[in-house]
């Protein structure tokens, strides 16, 4: 300010010299001399308002930057220039201010977007080290205290194939794909795919996909048709075998013929029930099978299972026992019930030996009926239990197969009793006896009536 007064001074005084070598009148001296002097006066005080209003701007654009409530700019003697610049500053505010809050919304969608997706998402800089993931990704790998963001790939999981992959992405702008195994308690199987940011971006990007499921899935597929395969060879394997003994001359032989004859008959029905169970279970897998929901007597449906295994029990001996209320009715459909109390019964008399007993009885216990199958026979050994209701399980394939199991029995009594919203249970003990129990929905008008 002090260099603005110098260049309007200099010219006053130059003027006020000039009037008193002119002989101007002492009058008109002092009147320029006084409205000099005014003119200083008035340009000090302007300097020092013009300070005044810049330091209140400036403390006001500090507030607003620094987020505290901005001090207002006093109106009183506002210059033109201040109060313009001030606009200026104002307008400059509140587009960033704009742009702040379009910057926080979109960062607010992509943690949403990236926090709703099965994946899991890692972001690296360049040198690899996560700066940012999703939730899924923390599901995934369950890190501990020290966290995910700030790890560098090889902390997090131990597989160098990825860490390469990841240094390359970074480096060298490489994608690639991979696999990788988790040991542990949840063991998972995890597809990657890893890719640089791009361009004008330094770091990489991962995508974890757990395909654990997915290569489970991919397994039981496999060994079903494994099983399936080995199932069917068996008895057709025996079929042309005997077959082709008697074509090359066994057929003339009345000491072996018959017997041959009578093992190809048997290994044929055997196919015939290995493939009438195989679409059964397909037919109740794929949900074809719909089944008709009424109340179903419980006492005549297991009569009627029972009429069935009645002439092999003789057979060997067994004692075959019902027990069921004939009022105890049950919430499903009649033919599924009926098909669950034969396997079941046929199964106890197939593993219980000769001279043995096998007891059904019904009951209602708390809101449910409840139906057991107890034999005397075999047993199973608990590590087996939990599996047996898998197709084609078996504790003893041997003799499962010589006793004409197919091994779908169980996975057909499983799915029926879910498809009636039931359960099934099983108890045993070796060589004492097994205890397989259903329970399934009381019929409507009892239920209601509860
Ligand atoms: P399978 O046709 O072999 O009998 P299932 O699915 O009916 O097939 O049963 C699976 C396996 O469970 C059987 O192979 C047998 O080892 C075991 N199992 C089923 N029921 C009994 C039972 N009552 N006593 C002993 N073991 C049984």
């Amino acid at each position: 300010m002090r260099n603005l007064l110098l260049p309007f001074l200099l010219p006053a005084f130059a003027a006020l010299v000039l009037l008193a070598l002119m002989g101007a009148p002492a009058a008109v001296i002092t009147a320029a001399l006084v409205t000099l002097g005014g003119l200083v006066l008035v340009i000090i005080g302007n300097r020092d308002s013009v300070q005044r209003q810049l330091q209140a701007l400036a403390r006001k654009t500090r507030g607003r930057v620094e987020g505290l409530p901005a001090a207002p700019v006093s109106e009183e003697d506002r210059l033109d220039e201040v109060a313009s610049l001030e606009g200026a500053i104002d307008s400059l505010h509140a587009r960033l201010e704009a742009r702040n809050a379009q910057l926080t919304q979109e960062a607010r969608t992509l943690t949403a977007v990236l926090d709703g997706m099965i994946e899991g998402i890692w972001i690296t800089d360049a040198e690899g080290t996560v700066v940012r993931h999703n939730d899924a990704l923390r599901e995934m790998l369950q890190p501990g205290n020290g966290g995910i963001a700030g790890q560098r790939p090889l902390a997090l999981i131990r597989n160098e194939e990825l860490n390469e992959a990841v240094r390359r992405a970074c480096r060298e702008g490489a994608s690639s794909r991979l696999e990788l195994t988790q040991e542990g308690l949840f063991p998972r199987t995890l597809a990657v795919r890893v890719t640089p940011l791009g361009k004008d971006l330094p770091g990489s990007a991962a995508v974890f996909h757990d395909i654990t499921e997915l290569r489970r899935l991919e397994k039981v597929r496999k060994d079903f048709v494994a099983n399936v395969s080995h199932e069917l060879r068996t008895p057709i394997t025996a079929i042309r075998g005997y077959a082709e003994t008697l074509q090359g001359g066994a057929l003339t032989d009345p000491a072996v013929a018959p017997k041959m004859v009578e093992i190809i008959h048997r290994q044929s029905e055997r196919l015939s029930e290995l493939v009438e169970d195989l679409l059964e279970l397909s037919r109740l897998e794929s949900r074809e099978v719909k089944l008709k929901i009424a109340s179903v007597s419980l006492a005549l449906a297991a009569s009627r299972a029972a009429e069935t295994v009645k002439p092999k029990a003789a057979g060997k001996d067994i004692h075959l026992e019902l027990q069921v209320p004939p009022d105890l009715a049950a919430q499903g459909d009649e033919r599924a019930v009926e098909q669950v109390l034969l396997n079941l019964l046929d199964n106890a008399v197939k593993y219980t030996p000769a001279g043995g007993r096998v007891e059904l009885s019904g009951t209602r216990e708390d809101g449910r009926c409840v139906v057991r199958v107890k034999d005397t026979g075999v047993g199973i050994e608990p590590r087996h239990l939990s599996r047996i209701f898998e197709r084609f399980y078996r504790v003893d394939k041997g003799r499962s197969r010589d006793m004409g199991g197919t091994g779908l029995g169980l996975s057909i009594v499983k799915h029926l009793v879910g498809a009636m919203e039931g359960e099934v249970r099983v108890e045993s003990q070796p060589n004492v006896g097994s205890t397989f129990v259903i329970f399934l929905p009381v019929a409507s008008p009892e239920a209601a009536s509860r």
